[in-house]
């Protein structure tokens, strides 16, 4: 018995207010966190509005993964707040440690100095590892390997609006690879040979690089130089066959050999952005204006008032960031020869 009774037990008749499935297939998907047990609410706000806006109609399943066993109370909340299966993985060791290959007492002379420079997270060896495992290993996970499509979702994230179609649907319909709903600049300090070894796999694997790629995003002088744009990873849904390629393997290996990752900050953004980018075809890659979000300190809100209204946005249209000078967004639309919305020139 509960110690304190509600005052309508869940047998009562409209305890669960019913909602309606949304008609339709569903695709072979999950979404994905990676999370610490100490992330436990911050992770269960993030559900919550995934619930809300979207999934309490598709039942989608949810994989959990973590570098240290998840404990049960994380296992509780998370799992009574989600409508669809939940998975709960251990990351064997190989997947967030050092590789054999890099020099640790270097590795560790870049966090002191990048410490003193006040890097974000330039000290820190667990957002290396962090780093490196969502770009190299979330998808080979044991768990993920069930499924073709994912959605990550990170802890304290908003979405603003109803997702009122399925976004796994409309990129299994349109062939798209991979999304994303801001873009943005790369701190330069925190990758200073990423577009050297990015040139080096160009010029060692040429049978990868897409006839029509997405240079002209990435780069303002033909592949010369990196501009430094890339799509926030923080927010993704993606085709995980793509990522498990032999072309995005080996792009992976390649900068692994490097060392990147650990003898300067390479994030998982810039390199699953620059691998979108090169490998696949421009129309593979997809912008979500309608799925509206924030992750500390940007917000993607769609532009339209009409739109904002008819999806119930609660964002604040002056904090959309697509058009503000600190975002790639208007060069992914300029690349593609897409319309801009009108008013965007106000926005920025
Ligand atoms: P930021 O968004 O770049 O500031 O980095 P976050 O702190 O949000 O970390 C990115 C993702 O990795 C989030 O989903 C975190 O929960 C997760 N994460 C970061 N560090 C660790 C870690 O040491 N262990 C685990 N299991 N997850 C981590
Ligand atoms: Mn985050």
């Amino acid at each position: 018995a509960l110690e304190y009774p509600l005052a309508m037990t869940p047998n009562d008749p409209g305890f669960y207010a019913p909602i309606e499935d949304a008609p339709g297939p569903r695709m072979n998907a999950t979404f994905v966190t990676l999370a610490r047990n100490s992330d436990v609410w911050e992770v269960a706000r993030s559900i919550r509005q995934i619930e809300d806006r979207f999934n309490k109609r598709y039942h989608y399943d949810w994989v959990f993964l973590n570098d240290k066993p998840f404990d049960d109370e994380f296992k509780k909340v998370t799992s009574s707040l989600i409508s669809g299966k939940t998975h709960y993985g251990l990351i064997p060791p190989e997947h967030w440690s050092f590789p054999a290959h890099i020099d640790q007492e270097r590795a560790k002379k870049v966090r002191e100095e990048m410490a003193q420079k006040k890097i974000i997270y330039g000290d820190s060896v667990s957002y290396r590892h962090m780093c490196r495992f969502e770009s190299g290993f979330f998808f080979k996970q044991e768990l993920m390997l069930n499924y073709d499509y994912y959605w990550r979702v990170e802890p304290s994230i908003e979405y603003f609006c109803d997702i009122h179609y399925d976004p796994f649907r409309y990129i299994h319909e349109n062939n798209k690879k991979y999304s994303f709903v801001l873009s943005l600049y790369e701190y330069a300090e925190t990758i200073p040979t990423l577009w050297d070894s990015t040139k080096k796999f160009i010029a060692e694997h040429p049978e990868h690089i897409s006839e029509d790629n997405s240079m002209r995003f990435l780069s303002d002088d033909g592949g010369e130089t990196y501009n430094k744009c890339h799509f926030w990873s923080n927010f993704e849904i993606g085709n995980l066959n793509w990522l498990r390629s032999k072309a995005y393997t080996d792009f992976f290996e390649s900068l692994d050999k490097d060392g990147g990752f650990f003898y300067e900050r390479w994030g998982d953004a810039p390199v699953h952005s620059i691998a979108a980018g090169l490998l696949l075809k421009k129309e593979e890659i997809h912008f979500f204006n309608d799925i509206a979000y924030y992750h500390v300190p940007f917000t993607h809100c769609p532009t339209g008032e009409e739109t904002r209204q008819q999806l119930r946005c609660h964002c604040n249209p002056k904090n959309n960031f697509d058009w503000k000078g600190y975002s790639c967004t208007s060069r992914f639309f300029d690349m593609n020869n897409m319309e801009k919305p009108e008013g965007w020139e106000k926005q920025s």
